[in-house]
């Protein structure tokens, strides 16, 4: 049997949570946590990077911060998971969505000018599997409308768009470390801000809307409610079982890449041969392997699909429903322009089997399978 995910465990986790309950601090922001903090903002060169309990929370606090209020509208593609859309929704906000480009799945920039009204407040982008939206030309408008960018870089832990690691390039970025994603603290995020004059406010929202982070470094005498906020600490043990991973990045990036290559090199007959399609990565995009894709011709040939790797105990899967066409995302918001890829191209997607530890002769049985399903 081939799983579709396991969730990466490296060696050390253990030991360093069994290291968190002898120091008997399991809450929030002690060793692990800052040491996790600190990786992420050595490696991604970001002005901070906060540790959250999830992408979820992440972008929640960064619609927070950047003052979401009922009416403002904030643009983002509807091939995306739910959370890139709730946290704006949970503020009042009304969702527009806009076509993705069908090489990456990812929001198409071309179209992101026409869904500006005055009522835009912010573009969200989101880099599916780790690949990079096209950060120059987004980055161009949102300055030209006064508009902020959050990066929903839940995929793009590790991935670079000419040179930036992704989540750095917009006023904020948010990392998922959720067991699904290549680095995992079971439920978890990240917050990245790019910006050091918002580091104090998204302190105090991610600590109940207290000043106790400044009380801790001694930069006050007593701490106190200062504005909204809520809990967004993850626990200890879950950072100390994140922090053996972020020790050991480059080792699971390049385990992923392989997996990510060979799949890419065995199946690029049946691409040549125009059966299906593989993905694409742009140039200036230095992507992670967090997912790898095909894409059969429409929906019918993607469930015979699913079902004869199923058989061969090979799981495979899909996702998004495009969120216009879902009941909350009818309710709370619109699709700008026609809608030539969203729909079409979710219907033919399929991720293989991809994770930490996945061994080339498992690779080349999948692919081995699919080109048996072809045949
Ligand atoms: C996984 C994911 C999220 C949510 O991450 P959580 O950490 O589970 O909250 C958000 N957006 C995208 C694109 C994701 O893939």
């Amino acid at each position: 049997m081939i799983k579709f995910n396991i969730p990466p465990c490296i060696g050390k986790e253990s030991e360093y949570i069994a290291q968190a309950i002898e120091s008997h601090k399991i809450c929030g922001d002690g060793a692990f946590t800052k040491k996790c903090n600190e990786w992420i903002e050595e490696h991604t060169h970001t002005a901070k990077a906060l540790l959250t309990t999830s992408c979820t929370h992440a972008t929640e606090m960064a619609a927070l911060l950047s003052d979401i209020r009922p009416g403002d509208e904030v643009i983002m593609p509807s091939y995306t998971f739910v959370s890139t859309a709730n946290a704006f929704v949970l503020n009042g906000a009304a969702i527009v969505f806009v076509d993705i480009r069908p090489d990456t799945m990812n929001i198409n920039e071309e179209l992101i000018e026409a869904a500006v009204t005055p009522q835009t407040r912010a573009i969200v982008p989101v880099h599916y599997a780790g690949v990079s939206c096209e950060m120059d030309k987004i980055m161009e408008i949102a300055k030209r409308h006064d508009l902020t960018v959050i990066e929903d870089a839940a995929q793009g832990v590790m991935s670079e768009y000419k040179g930036r690691p992704l989540g750095t390039i917009g006023d904020f970025g948010c990392f998922s470390f959720h067991e699904t994603k290549n680095y995992s603290m079971g439920e978890g995020g990240c917050l990245l801000i790019r910006d050091k004059e918002m580091i104090e406010k998204a302190e105090i929202i991610r600590e109940k809307g207290t000043n106790r982070s400044k009380f801790f470094r001694g930069e006050i005498d007593k701490y106190t409610w200062v504005s909204a906020g809520s809990s967004y600490l993850p626990s200890e043990l879950n950072a100390a079982y994140l922090y053996a991973q972020l020790e050991q990045a480059q080792k699971i990036y390049d385990d992923r890449m392989r997996s990510w290559n060979l799949y890419y090199e065995l199946l690029s007959p049946l691409a040549g041969a125009g059966s299906l399609s593989l993905p694409a990565v742009p140039d200036g995009c230095k992507h992670n392997a967090h997912m790898f894709y095909i894409k059969a011709a429409d929906l019918k040939e993607r469930t015979a699909l699913i079902q004869y790797l199923k058989e061969q105990e090979i799981f495979s899967v899909f996702h998004y429903i495009p969120l216009h066409t879902a009941p909350a995302g009818c309710q709370y918001g619109r699709f700008s322009g026609e809608d030539i890829y969203t729909t079409r191209e979710s219907e033919r997607l399929l991720r293989l089997p991809m994770y930490y530890g996945l061994t080339p002769e498992d690779v080349r049985f999948v692919c081995e399978k699919i080109t048996q399903f072809y045949r």
